[in-house]
């Protein structure tokens, strides 16, 4: 994600880095040249004017102020600044105060609705403590209906369909009807799509979103599709003049306009993103911490939150019992490969640890590699994965058929496994006088 925009704006900064102070020509410089970054990154040319525009006005006007600050550095934090307020500089809640509190959510089919309302649902649920039903609205594709029951099911909320029902105004409300008898906290309603904007559609959602009369309205667009994602954004809310947008597949935009542009361009905040196709991850959108992971900086607060979210503290007690007794088997192993597997998508957890950003887009990092590791601990015995030593070539061979490996490939693993062990134990030994090691969860 983001990552030309990085690499450019670094160039753009490092122009500045041999100069002892900003001067109307540097400035001048540096900021055509993060024009034309934002550019490159599919940001429309009015906003990047008028956003480099205020760099300038800053530099120039901070410059005699803050002499004791390096140029670069200086530039750097007006630039963040700049962005975090273009991304609408504070993060926006939703609204569900009501009983039940009611979220629409609008978009182009396609554009990753059903599978937000799987997330959104779950953390509502696990994170909330909310009592939630899905509605499905989607008249035109029993399909889609389906796919909300599944997810549903997935995630374990309760859906409200009807499948011989044509009008999808009638279904919201006897959906909203059934909730209220049931006590639910918040009803969400997903609605159809299509596949481009059209008349019909923006009709059916405006007169779902009259008659129900959500607490909270959210748009959800494909960040992938770029300058048409904010235009997309744009004839929604003239329609239908939504809460907030949910910006889906940023695990798959490496330009990132939509994420600058929807804010300036629609007026209304992105209040989620989503990076991945999984329940587990529904990542509310801080645009200060954007900002930081488009300059490189990382985003150890969400890595921080997001390992929090699945850490285990009685499991981390035992776990360390065991490094510091040399004892770390296959079966740990497996377990942490599952708890990071929880925390998603790999590339995206390393992009946020401040200065591997930059490394992480370059490193091809495959979260198969995991399904081959376990592949050859499941091909172990019991006896085996709770004790590695006993190990030898004929279990070996086993284990190399067993799991569709080379017997060399085996034998690489369990040496790096080896050494891994090694090393833990060794700084639980450093550790052990302080005496409160914590497993790299
Ligand atoms: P809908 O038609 O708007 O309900 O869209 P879906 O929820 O069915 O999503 C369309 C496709 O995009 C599906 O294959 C999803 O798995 C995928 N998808 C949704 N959100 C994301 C995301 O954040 N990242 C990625 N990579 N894929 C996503």
């Amino acid at each position: 994600m983001f990552s030309n925009l990085q690499d450019n704006l670094d160039a753009a900064f490092k122009n500045l880095s041999g100069d002892g102070k900003l001067t109307e020509i540097n400035v001048a410089t540096s900021v055509k040249a993060i024009r034309r970054a934002l550019v490159d990154a599919d940001v429309n040319y009015k906003i990047a004017k008028s956003f480099t525009d205020k760099v300038k006005e800053e530099a120039l006007g901070k410059r005699n102020v803050l002499k004791s600050v390096r140029p670069g550095d200086l530039m750097v934090k007006i630039v963040q600044d700049e962005l975090v307020e273009l991304m609408g500089g504070q993060s926006v809640g939703i609204n569900i105060k009501a009983n039940p509190g009611i979220v629409l959510i609008a978009g182009l089919q396609g554009s990753g609705k059903t599978t937000f309302t799987g997330k959104l649902s779950r953390h509502l649920k696990n994170k909330r403590n909310k009592k939630v039903m899905v509605i499905a609205c989607d008249v035109y594709r029993p399909a889609a209906i389906n796919q909300l029951a599944v997810v549903a099911e997935q995630v374990g909320v309760d859906i409200y369909k009807e499948m011989d029902n044509k009008n999808p105004v009638e279904i919201a409300l006897n959906g909203i009807a059934e909730a209220k008898k049931g006590k639910y906290d918040v009803v969400i309603v997903d609605t159809a799509g299509r596949l481009a904007v059209d008349e019909e559609m923006m009709t059916e959602i405006a007169a779902v979103k009259e008659a129900i009369q959500p607490t909270e309205t959210l748009f959800v667009v494909d960040s992938m599709t770029g300058q048409d994602a904010v235009n997309t954004a744009k004839a929604f809310n003239d329609r239908i003049n939504y809460d907030g947008v949910v910006l889906t597949k940023l695990d798959g935009d490496t330009r990132g306009g939509a994420a600058l542009s929807i804010k300036y361009t629609v007026g209304k905040p992105i209040k989620f993103i989503s990076m991945g196709e999984k329940m587990d991850t529904l990542d509310i959108f801080h645009p200060d911490r954007m900002a930081q992971r488009i300059l490189g900086m990382g985003d150890i607060i969400s890595l921080v939150e997001k390992a929090q979210e699945d850490f285990d503290e009685k499991e981390a007690k035992r776990l360390e019992k065991k490094i510091r007794k040399n004892q770390f088997d296959f079966n740990d192993f497996l377990k942490q490969l599952a708890q990071i597997r929880k925390m998603g998508n790999l590339k995206s957890l390393i992009g946020m640890i401040p200065g591997m950003g930059k490394i992480a887009k370059d490193i091809d990092i495959d979260d198969n590699a995991f399904n081959k590791i376990e592949a050859i601990i499941l091909s172990m015995t019991p006896e085996e994965r709770g004790n590695p030593g006993v190990i030898n070539g004929s279990r070996k061979k086993r284990i190399a058929k067993g799991s569709g490996n080379r017997v060399e490939e085996i034998n690489q693993f369990l040496r790096q496994f080896e050494q891994m062990r090694k090393m833990m134990f060794q700084m639980s030994k450093m550790q052990a006088g302080g005496g409160n090691m914590r497993m790299p969860n």
